[in-house]
């Protein structure tokens, strides 16, 4: 358990790929802060579950990461309980499928707020605490999209490439304190957001579901299989440890292939 006494903080992980990150730093025996929608009994049953793992404490913040004065609320609560945040991931994301000119304004506005500036809040709100004690892990869910566009998803792709940028600019700030940056860019993982960007996909493409998921979602990806959750978890789990404290500034993909045609 390496990661005992410390303290994780990962946005959106009352689902897919931000659960799997909970787990896997709790089973190494870090304390955790989840955060995220859904329904209060799931939660409350995936953070005791978090507990029974190891031992340590688990709590929950329903901020909504679109509102920067939720996201201060949040890491007072987690200053308040743990003394700080260790490990940060900034996780919490969604997507909008739509062609550019058809692509509605709450929906950019909201996707910019969450995929990218929530980033900046927690960050801002974390490093102090990461500062003082000399060592600090900031990790970004990026994605594929980090380094390559795909037509009918402006302001994810834009969201994820300004991501990328802001974990490279922060490992640069942070490189000499202990602490360090690096984003992770899955292809595609079979999540729910992947699920629910299916409907809206075979509207934009005008094809069925099997089209859109052999050629949309699997088309770019080399192994044709879907990432896992636990695959990316697997990631950040090494970040954490000493042995990477040199690696800062990466982009690590966990694409099947995707970004290196
Ligand atoms: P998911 O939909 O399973 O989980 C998203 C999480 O964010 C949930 O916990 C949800 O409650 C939370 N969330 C949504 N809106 C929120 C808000 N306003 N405030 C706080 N929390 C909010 O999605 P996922 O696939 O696990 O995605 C997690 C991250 O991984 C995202 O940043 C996504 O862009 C990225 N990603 C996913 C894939 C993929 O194929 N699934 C690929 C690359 C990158």
């Amino acid at each position: 358990m390496f990661l005992k006494g410390k303290t994780a903080l990962v946005t959106g992980s009352t689902s897919g790929i931000g659960l799997a990150y909970a787990k896997a730093l709790a089973a190494e025996g870090a304390n955790i802060v989840i955060n995220g929608f859904g329904d209060a009994d799931d939660i409350e049953a995936e953070r005791k579950a978090l507990e029974t793992l190891n031992g340590a404490k688990a709590i929950y913040s329903d901020a909504d990461l679109t509102k920067p004065e939720k996201i201060e609320e949040m890491m007072k609560q987690a200053a308040d309980e743990f003394g700080g945040v260790d490990i940060l991931i900034n996780n919490a994301g969604t997507q909008h499928v739509d062609p550019v000119e058809e692509f509605p304004v709450e929906k950019w506005d909201l996707i910019i707020a969450l995929n990218l500036s929530a980033a900046f809040h927690t960050t801002r709100l974390a490093v102090p605490y990461m500062k003082e004690k000399g060592w600090g892990r900031i990790i970004a869910t990026a994605s594929a999209h980090s380094k390559a566009a795909s037509p009918f998803k402006t302001a994810y792709v834009t969201a994820k490439h300004g991501i990328a940028g802001f974990t490279k600019t922060i490992a640069l700030e942070l490189a000499q304190h202990g602490i360090t940056a690096n984003a992770i860019s899955p292809g595609y993982v079979w999540t729910p957001l992947v699920e629910n960007q299916i409907p809206d996909t075979m509207k934009a493409r005008n094809m069925s579901r099997e089209d859109v998921i052999e050629k949309v979602l699997l088309e770019g990806q080399p192994t044709k299989e879907f990432v896992t959750p636990e695959q990316v978890a697997a990631i950040a789990l090494f970040l954490c440890r000493d042995e990477a404290a040199q690696v800062t500034g990466a982009n690590w993909s966990v694409d099947g292939g995707w970004t290196a045609e």
